[in-house]
């Protein structure tokens, strides 16, 4: 069965005909990451998502995979050290997907820590991590933190710390892990709704689903259920009837993305504000992303915008510290806005929440994760699938947790000398085909070894006359409406490509063909592709009109 809309009736057929292991309520990093370490277990595995797979935050963060340096300003060394040490795990499991990336920290006079105090924290920043000895930070002099970024305003920099990070995309992230749990057995089904909780004698022992996408119910079955819901795990909780001691405290965090013209930084600057927060700018493709704010948040959680005081923030917070660039509004071409799922703590404010996730066990016997990083999901799914392994599986055989071994997208690279000589067997094969390398950086950190199928397909398109343009997008879309389960226009242009924030220009040009083609695929009606269109014509203003 191919994770594509061809099997989504089956699967969801197949999904209430048996009693399954576990049920995993979100298709975020948080919930496939539980539905990959739980199938490849042994675990008979299903994971519904109301949405899209990713739709929620995690496909709205800083898109980083990184140890949280600022986590050791709140002492939280064991976060850090975690986080950090699973960089090397997911880099080695997705090398095109978790790239590193290093990082420039300037230091100013009467800003942020001193220079002996920001040198010990990056190292122990590295030491928590185990970065390897040359990745290891630098401390750089006024002179050589300016030459590495020039744009910096250089009244007041005293120099400067370059530490290792790495960059990712997180949506492309949660969905080659989902791809990985469907190869182990799992049943994923996105635009699937958990309506409402069945329950025997007290204890929680199904779902009521809505599919979405057809209008139809379902009741599905499991020994034990797990909300992964991100910024809703307390309204599942709710209707669990289990809202009570520690609930959620959502934050809201927003980017915009500017022509990398406009901000043509060298590298990714983290830098503090004139308020004591820090702010990534990250350039990515022909744009760099800036970001994040910190807000508490209480609004609809499938309704949150960014707005012109969060863009006014974010640009002068850039103007301050990179004078010369005088960006403005006009400037956004893009942006997002996400919810962190935090657990309350009385008094303390956004930024000073931690980051730590947590377990909620109900009555019912609902088990709720929440907090945590994306970074941190192997982890978070191994206490996860342990716990459920001890309290409902402990009279059967299942294997230990062996995420670490199971790579990503076909990222099973034995040595990085074999990953090298892929990715220059690939490269010359794009640029004999399209004679453009920054293009196959573009779609080799999208799809990895994937890029395989992908350059076959196009090949054959070429041959049948499809020009240039059309042959590569008709060639990425099929692949995932064949692979991914895309359902609609903007599963591909948001969380299977993300244009929508990187190549808004390429969106606008090409959505035309993309719907008609979904039309063609899904057998829409005029009245289905009408609405497709106005949403994502919606989409596509809402990223960058601000109120
Ligand atoms: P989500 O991704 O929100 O997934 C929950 C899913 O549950 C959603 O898709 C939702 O549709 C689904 N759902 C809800 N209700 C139901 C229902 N009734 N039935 C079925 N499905 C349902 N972490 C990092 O490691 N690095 C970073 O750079 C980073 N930057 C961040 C920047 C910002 C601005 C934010 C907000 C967070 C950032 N994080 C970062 C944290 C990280 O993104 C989150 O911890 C992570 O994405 C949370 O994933 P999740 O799966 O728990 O939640």
């Amino acid at each position: 069965m191919s994770f594509s809309y061809h099997h989504r009736a089956q699967m969801l057929k197949q999904s209430q005909n048996q009693v399954f292991d576990l049920l995993v309520i979100g298709g975020g990093i948080t919930g496939v990451g539980i539905a990959l370490d739980a199938s490849s277990r042994g675990l008979k595995t299903l994971l519904v998502e109301k949405n899209d797979f990713a739709y929620g935050t995690s496909s709205r963060s800083t898109k980083l995979i990184h140890g949280g340096l600022r986590y050791l300003k709140q002492f939280e060394f064991a976060l850090v050290k975690e986080v950090g040490s699973e960089r090397a795990i997911v880099h080695r499991l997705a090398p095109h997907l978790v790239v590193p990336e290093k990082m420039l920290l300037p230091l100013r006079e009467g800003r942020g820590f001193g220079s002996l105090l920001t040198s010990f924290g990056l190292w122990l920043y590295d030491w928590l991590a185990g970065v390897k000895k040359v990745d290891r930070r630098r401390m750089l002099t006024r002179k050589q933190t300016l030459k590495a970024e020039p744009l910096l305003k250089k009244e007041g920099v005293k120099g400067g710390g370059l530490y290792a990070e790495y960059r990712t995309d997180d949506a492309r992230l949660t969905i080659e892990i989902a791809k990985a749990a469907h190869t182990h057995g799992a049943i994923l089904i996105n635009y699937a709704e958990v309506k409402e909780f069945i329950y025997e004698n007290g204890r929680i022992t199904g779902v009521r689903v809505m599919n979405d996408l057809q209008g139809d119910n379902y009741v599905m079955k499991a020994s034990a259920i797990v909300n992964a819901a991100g910024p809703w795990v307390d309204d599942l909780r709710e209707k669990d009837q289990s809202k009570n001691g520690k609930t959620l405290h959502l934050t809201k965090g927003v980017h915009i993305v500017v022509p990398k013209d406009r901000l043509p930084i060298k590298q990714a600057v983290y830098f503090d504000v004139t308020d004591g927060r820090m702010i990534f700018a990250i350039p990515r493709a022909n744009t760099t992303y800036i970001g994040t704010t910190d807000t508490d948040y209480t609004q609809n959680q499938d309704e949150v915008r960014v707005s012109k005081v969060d863009v006014t923030y974010l640009l002068n917070a850039v103007n301050e510290s990179f004078p010369s660039v005088k960006l403005n509004i006009k400037d956004v071409l893009s942006s997002w806005a996400g919810l962190r799922p935090l657990i309350h703590e009385a008094g303390k404010s956004a930024s000073d929440l931690s980051r730590k996730d947590e377990i909620f066990e109900s009555p019912s016997g609902l088990l709720s994760i929440a907090g945590g990083k994306l970074t941190g999901y192997r982890k978070m799914a191994e206490r996860v699938v342990d716990l459920l392994v001890k309290k409902y599986f402990s009279d059967r055989t299942t294997k230990a947790c062996h995420t670490q071994q199971i790579p990503l997208a076909g990222g099973d690279f034995v040595s990085s000398r074999r990953l090298r000589r892929l990715i220059k067997t690939l490269k010359r094969d794009f640029v004999s085909l399209y004679n453009d390398e920054k293009r196959f950086e573009y779609y080799w950190h999208l799809y990895g070894r994937q890029m395989i199928q992908l350059l076959a397909a196009v090949k054959v398109l070429k041959e049948e006359g499809l020009d240039d343009d059309t042959a590569l997008l008709k060639a990425e879309l099929d692949f995932c409406i064949q692979h991914e389960l895309v359902m609609s226009a903007s599963d591909f242009f948001v969380r299977r490509t993300g244009m929508l924030f990187f190549d808004i220009k390429r969106l606008i040009r090409t959505q035309d063909w993309v719907l008609n083609y979904l039309q063609a695929q899904f057998s829409w009606t005029e009245a289905q592709l009408l609405e497709e269109r106005s949403k994502l014509n919606a989409l596509v203003k809402e990223v960058n009109h601000f109120e």
